[in-house]
């Protein structure tokens, strides 16, 4: 991991001379404002162009800025034709083609599958604004505008498409979108280093159909390249391929793979030379050309166990301190992945944060409203990656576990260009966070253990004993961020992990005392243990231990304060009856969410392949593995997500007949050990009259509002 080329030592491509665009051009015109002829690489994307740290256009343009090639984006084409891609002319290097922040399908498509009618990247937030599978559309008029033009794809609608994946919106397995795309290169995860090498070795001259030793790449293979050796995926995990007969070889991967404590990475393949029983095993193989072959995509297409096998191995592999290339056959071509990239150093993360962003929309946008950007624009992002790993969750299939984290320094020049650039700043810091709040400057204590760490989370089923917890820098960080002159508050909006901020009291008072505006969303996700497990989530009792910790803060500081959980229905793992129990949670403690979330399986994700297989991928698959209870259809959802709106007089209906036919018809009525009562108010729940619903066990119409019910504020992030 060390002899990775720093990403400011290249020498700059000669177009540096015309200097930093005040915002890289979007027409001909501006073009040639900035004195360029041409472009040598265009980026075409799915977003709004926001020249903002926060948005992947904009890092990646500005990065490739400042190693002096001259970038144009196509912010939002006209799909409907080539002409709109022709619009800066025949990039000199090649299209990099990104879906924008977002999957576009998660951005067009509610998880109910209905069109959303607004989108958070566009001005004014106009839905329609992209393509479904804006990643392949894109691809193909990038071809038809400029035949020969290198196509790159990345993005997180590539990342998480890179192999075969379960496609929720059209409930099939999709093929690589590379193929789709007919991209010479697909970029997955961050993909600075990547771009970068690229860039320059194609502006040397190297055709890019030789470029295949970039880590965080794809490509189309045919054949084993010489020097390498190949591994079939199941012989490292149990049953997979070849009529799923036992694992021939000792297997590697543990169920719940165990922290190697202290020992120095392993540089083995995981094949050894000897069995137990002394039969000869396949020889020790070298990682670093040793490819891992999947079940291919017509088998994992043709069969969810082995989707799950491949889902499995796939995450098992995405440690870049020990992951191999994969390699998944698609007809008669391969798919190759070469290992994930190695994460940025802190001084490279800060100089990518710190490249001369104007912060703002592109100028042409005028005064239309980029909700995305009014969001996030006097906020700080202080780190990258997770390494909670929730199953439900893509962030770690895309940022990877390990955790980047800006420096100090760094974080506070950011706050005062806040302070002294960004419109509309009145002295708020909005958020210092990122994918989870609290995971600044937290890691495993010894690089080396981590290396050799395949665990898919540091803290699931417990918090490793291996990882720092300490959460004193971060307070330290937020001390120094409120007294930044001219700074009146700092909040802290990003999702918290409370089962590490418990391991802090000191962080959860200063939290409390300084960082919360009346109200802290967390994400339980759930309260069943059946759930939770498969969501690689933290027992309700980590809630209670933080709910505790955070109220007596509260009280301590003066502040009427509530938490704000968040709940998903339908999730792998989630029965009616579940639903039902957590429903009973939210009425004791007296909570009426206004917002609640659907599971929405997105792909790659290791819950959708649950949802897809209906086998465990947290454990080793096999045919007998157990099956996990899977949500399908739209009325079960409907139902598992009134349940966590009980309150809700238009859900009353369907729970009613959820608890008779579950035989919980004692939880109708109108008493406080009631659910739902069984009264039906006029013009609600499809009934035109007040009605009253008969029941024995129902003797007052009075529904239980003895408890403070705090209403949840419309959902920022994802809170861990
Ligand atoms: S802290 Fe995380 S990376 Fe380190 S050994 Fe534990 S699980 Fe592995």
């Amino acid at each position: 991991m060390n002899h990775t080329p720093d990403l400011f030592s290249y020498r700059k491509h000669w177009a540096h001379k015309f200097g930093t665009a005040p915002e890289l051009p979007i027409s001909r015109a501006e073009m040639d404002l900035l004195g360029w002829d041409s472009c040598d690489i265009v980026i075409v994307t799915g977003d709004a162009y926001v020249d903002h740290p926060s948005f992947g256009m904009a890092i990646i343009g500005r990065l490739l800025e400042s190693q002096g090639f001259r970038v144009g984006i196509l912010a939002q084409p006209d799909w409907t034709s080539a002409a709109d891609f022709q619009r800066l002319g025949r990039p000199n290097l090649f299209f990099g083609i990104t879906a924008g922040n977002m999957d576009s399908m998660v951005n067009r498509y509610t998880a109910d599958r209905r069109p959303r009618s607004d989108d958070a990247y566009t001005p004014d937030a106009a839905p329609d604004r992209r393509p479904d599978r804006s990643v392949t559309v894109y691809a193909q008029r990038a071809h038809e505008a400029f035949k020969g033009v290198p196509i790159v794809i990345g993005g997180i609608e590539a990342s998480l498409r890179r192999i075969a994946h379960f496609d929720y919106w059209s409930e099939t397995v999709r093929r690589s979108v590379l193929l789709d795309a007919k991209a010479d290169l697909l970029i997955f995860g961050n993909a600075e280093r990547a771009v970068v090498e690229l860039a320059h070795r194609l502006a040397r001259g190297e055709p890019i159909a030789q470029i295949r030793d970039l880590r965080g790449t794809a490509f189309v293979s045919r054949g084993l390249p010489e020097g390498w050796s190949e591994i079939d995926a199941s012989r490292l995990d149990g049953e997979g391929r070849k009529g799923l007969s036992p694992c021939p070889d000792p297997n590697p991967y543990e169920d719940e793979p165990a922290c190697p404590d202290g020992a120095s990475p392993s540089r083995g393949a995981g094949a050894t030379t000897a069995g137990s029983d002394g039969q000869a095993r396949s020889p020790r193989l070298e990682r670093a050309t040793t490819v891992v072959r999947l079940p291919s995509f017509e088998q994992v297409r043709a069969d969810p166990v082995l989707y799950a096998h491949a889902s499995r191995v796939f995450h098992l592999e995405t440690n870049p301190g020990n992951a191999r290339a994969l390699v998944q056959a698609h007809g008669e071509r391969d798919v190759w992945l070469n290992p994930p990239p190695i994460p940025l150093t802190d001084a490279e993360f800060d100089r990518v944060y710190e490249l001369p962003f104007s912060r703002c929309p592109h100028s042409s946008y005028g005064a239309a409203r980029l909700p995305a950007w009014e969001m996030i624009r006097h906020s700080v992002n202080i780190l990258r990656g997770c390494f909670g790993g929730c199953t439900f969750c893509s962030i770690t299939e895309h940022e990877g576990r390990i955790i980047q984290s800006r420096s100090e320094d760094s974080i506070l020049r950011e706050v005062a260009d806040i302070r002294d650039r960004a419109p509309g700043f009145t002295g708020t810091i909005s958020d210092l966070g990122g994918p989870t709040a609290n995971m600044w400057r937290l890691a495993c204590r010894d690089r080396r253990i981590e290396a050799a760490c395949r665990r898919l989370s540091c803290v699931y089923p417990d918090i490793c004993r291996n990882l720092n917890t300490d959460h004193g820098p971060l307070i330290q960080l937020y001390r120094k961020a409120r007294a930044v002159p001219g700074i009146k508050r700092v909040l802290i909006a990003s999702g918290l992990r409370y089962d590490l901020a418990v391991r802090s009291p000191a962080y959860i008072r200063e939290l409390v005392t300084h960082h919360v505006g009346g109200y802290l969303k967390i994400a339980p996700e759930h309260t069943e243990a059946g759930p939770l497990g498969q969501m690689m989530k933290p027992g309700i009792g980590a809630y209670d231990r933080f709910k505790d910790l955070f109220d007596r803060a509260s009280r301590e500081a003066g502040k009427e304060q509530y938490l704000i959980p968040y709940f998903i229905s339908a999730h792998p793992g989630t029965t009616d009856e579940d639903m039902l129990n957590l429903a009973l949670w939210l009425k004791r403690n007296g909570f009426r969410l206004d917002q609640v979330q659907a599971f929405l399986p997105t792909p790659l994700a290791l819950a959708s392949a649950m949802h897809h297989s209906e086998r465990n991928p947290l454990k080793r698959v096999t045919r007998h593995s157990e099956r996990v209870p899977v949500v399908r259809g739209q009325r079960q959802r409907r139902l598992q997500k009134a349940f966590l709106r009980y309150h809700d007089p238009e859900n009353w209906p369907l729970l009613r007949q959820a608890l008779k036919d579950m035989g919980r018809a004692d939880l109708i009525g109108n008493g406080k050990r009631h659910l739902v009562p069984s009264f039906q108010p006029a013009g609600t729940g499809g009934v035109r009259e007040s009605r009253q619903t008969p029941s024995p066990r129902s003797p007052s119409a009075r529904a239980d509002s003895s408890r403070a019910k705090p209403s949840a504020p419309k959902r920022r992030g994802r809170p861990r």
